[in-house]
């Protein structure tokens, strides 16, 4: 039974959007949050103990229906992994699972994310196999349907079973509106410059892989080198292709291009010059650009380099992603912000949760509804055990931890944790 009001109490309560309340309380209202502020001035029902709440993790990019794969260098001592050898294994790995063990694949990991505290996930998918488990979880999320081929037939083919998907989805389908449909064409190098014209012209929300390893930017200004090698080796290349340009920003800046909400993943390699036609402000008509940056993929790949400060420095929006699982060990937003606080001490906390929760929520337009606390949002909810001593940022005291997301709640229910069932 949904209590109306119910009101915890814990040791940290960080809205996001305002400074951390210490030994403070949070009033969940039916499916919203109602209030928020000391302790001391509210009666709670429920004390969480040693715990801080935060707004549920945004992640803003994964494909659920991959799993780790078999075989090749796994293990953290043998990193950095070859990125054209680790793209093979996918492939095979995509080209032997069936529908029926994707999907299954799709509702597992999303059930790990929701309890590693996600309360919204931008989930990239062959043609909406994620989107059954997806729109049935206790989850909102943006859910981008890939097209793919350079090869004419390859591309029309990925499209037509995209678009069946997307005629299939009824918003009857859809669970109180918490999950939308967009677009993703795969990548420069994989993707046909038709396929990008083809889904701005949708109005959709897009996502694509961008500047992502430096055989993509070869193989965009010269049209040769190791990926082109690739390519020709798994049948995938088409001595027509011609790219949109010979930048990977030309695939999201160049003419119509611009009109579309653009969630770029990974963006290693954009050049410095484009990083400021990523601001929001040099969007046309309020359209949204934003770059979902993944640590630990990243840092698998070798690629030391990503360029998250100098783009929010310039005023872009970074926001964090997980992957896969084919790349990453866990879909645990958490985790990638621990990495990389490890990795970059000089990155403030405050700055890595917001981009964590409220940065991500704004690259998909949900920024009105969840992504911070504050009385009126959602109460979608991260908590998240806290260690036995005192830190004077206590930011620290989630970074510099192992301790686990201990909860989630999803507009106001607990649907994940020790707490479960309690609202
Ligand atoms: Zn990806």
């Amino acid at each position: 039974m949904r209590r109306d009001t119910l009101t915890v109490r814990a040791r940290y309560v960080v809205p996001v959007e305002g400074a951390p309340i210490e030994d403070g309380c949070l009033t969940i209202q039916g499916p919203r949050i109602g209030w928020l502020g000391p302790a001391s001035e509210r009666q709670h029902d429920l004390d969480l103990g040693n715990v801080a709440i935060l707004p549920g993790f945004v992640n803003a990019h994964t494909h659920l229906e991959l799993s780790p794969l078999d075989g090749g260098p796994d293990g953290p001592g043998s990193w950095p992994e070859d990125e054209l050898g680790w793209l093979r294994r996918v492939i095979a790995q995509r080209r032997s699972s069936s529908d029926e063990s994707l999907r299954e694949a799709a509702e597992k990991n999303l059930a790990a994310a929701i309890r590693s505290g996600t309360t919204l996930v931008a989930d990239s998918t062959t043609a909406g196999m994620s989107w059954p488990a997806i729109a049935s979880a206790p989850i909102r999320a943006v859910v981008f349907a890939e097209v793919i081929g350079l090869k004419r037939e390859r591309g029309l083919q990925t499209d037509a079973a995209a678009w069946e998907w997307l005629a299939s989805v009824r918003p009857e389908n859809q669970i109180a509106g918490c999950a939308r449909v967009g677009l993703s064409p795969h990548a420069p190098y994989s993707t046909a410059g038709w396929l990008y014209h083809k889904a701005v012209a949708s109005g959709l929300p897009l996502s694509t892989h961008l500047a992502e390893m430096p055989e993509e930017l070869r193989l965009l200004a010269h049209h040769d080198g190791p990926m082109r090698r690739f390519l020709e080796d798994i049948g995938a290349w088409d001595d027509e292709w011609e790219p949109i340009g010979p930048r990977p920003a030309d695939y999201i800046r160049r003419g119509e291009l611009r009109n579309a909400d653009w969630l770029i993943a990974h963006g290693t390699y954009l050049d410095p010059d484009d990083f400021w036609q990523l601001r929001p402000q040099a969007a046309p008509d309020g359209k949204r650009v934003a770059v979902a940056f993944c640590p630990r993929t990243s840092a698998r790949f070798g690629h030391d380099r990503h360029p998250y400060r100098s783009l929010l420095e310039r005023g872009a929006i970074v926001c964090l992603g997980t992957d896969s699982l084919a790349s990453s060990a866990t879909l645990g937003l958490l985790d990638e912000m621990r990495f990389l606080h490890a990795r970059d001490e000089s990155l403030s906390g405050e700055l890595l949760l917001t981009m964590a929760t409220l940065f991500g929520a704004w690259a998909l337009r949900a920024d009105t509804s969840t992504g911070s606390l504050r009385p009126g949002k959602s109460a979608d909810l991260a908590i998240v055990a806290l260690p036995d001593r005192d830190a004077a940022d206590p930011h620290g005291l989630l970074l510099e931890s192992d301790q686990p997301v201990v909860g989630t709640v999803f507009e106001g229910d607990f649907v994940s944790g020790r707490w479960n069932g309690t609202a």
